[in-house]
């Protein structure tokens, strides 16, 4: 652990691989601390490895969001590390199964998507807010998605993917309660924010979409590193302001 007083201190979850690690290794180029948050040790060492090689300073905080031990413990490793934190990016996510029409859907599968993108959020959160009050700057950024914006799924003409009764609505959950978040914040110094990567190439997609894990982390890091007037409550994406 080789924290440098003044550095700027941020945790990825879902970091080990995907568009969470291509956040990790932007936070990390711009001189970030950055903890990769990550459930399986291996996976996680080899993603801190990587990074550390190309350069950023890396740690490793084991991490499964659907655990309040785990989440409790990330948050003290992290106060031991660096006894604040400046960015929190909640990004860990899952697609949720098949089948995602309504009327075939498995609730099981529903139950464990809500778990990780919805609980998992509230949960990370809310175990890293003391130490996010200890910055000058705390920004949240909610990996999102598209597909969550409801009033996109409703409009007839919208381009907005498959049906989706699971991973979609769980990201609409995920929306209201960032801007529940946003609300509850607005008049402190924190800046939250909700991001839409794009359609990226990872195992998420069956790496069958067109963008790039790289392409996808860019709102993130944007939104992760908002000066102090930049906006909070909001929804975006690489060309700007995504409807809720
Ligand atoms: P990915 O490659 O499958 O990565 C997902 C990450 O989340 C992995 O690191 C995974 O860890 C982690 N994760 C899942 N459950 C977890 C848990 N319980 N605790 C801790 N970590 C957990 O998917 P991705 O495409 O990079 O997705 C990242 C985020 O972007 C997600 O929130 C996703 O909804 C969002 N998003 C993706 C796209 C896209 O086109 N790819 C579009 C819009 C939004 P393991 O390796 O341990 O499973």
């Amino acid at each position: 652990m080789n924290y440098m007083s003044g550095q700027t201190i941020a945790l990825v979850t879902g970091a080990n691989k995907g568009i969470g690690y291509e956040i990790a290794a932007g936070l990390g180029a711009l001189g970030f601390s950055v903890g990769v948050g990550a459930r399986d040790p291996e996976r996680r060492e080899a993603a801190v490895h990587k990074l550390r090689t190309g350069g950023a300073d890396a740690f490793g905080v084991p991490l499964d969001v659907t655990d309040d031990a785990s989440v409790a413990a990330a948050a003290r490793l992290v106060e031991a590390y660096a006894g604040r934190l400046d960015v929190l990016v909640n990004n860990a996510g899952v697609a949720g199964g098949m089948p995602q029409a309504p009327t075939a859907v498995d609730l099981a599968d529903m139950r464990n998507a809500l778990e990780t993108n919805v609980f998992g959020v509230i949960r990370v959160t809310n175990a890293m807010l003391p130490l996010l009050r200890r910055s000058s700057s705390p920004r949240i950024v909610i990996v999102s998605s598209k597909v969550g914006s409801l009033s996109l799924q409703a409009a007839p003409a919208a381009e907005t993917g498959p049906i989706s009764a699971v991973y979609a609505p769980s990201k609409t959950f995920l929306n209201a309660v960032t801007v529940q978040y946003a609300k509850e914040l607005r008049d402190t110094n924190f800046l939250i924010n909700a991001a839409c990567p794009g359609h990226c190439a990872t195992d998420l997609t069956g790496f069958q979409a067109p963008r790039t894990p790289e392409q996808g982390a860019a709102i993130a890091i944007r939104l992760a590193t908002l000066p102090d007037d930049g906006p909070t409550g909001g929804f975006f994406d690489d060309a700007g302001v995504v409807p809720w």
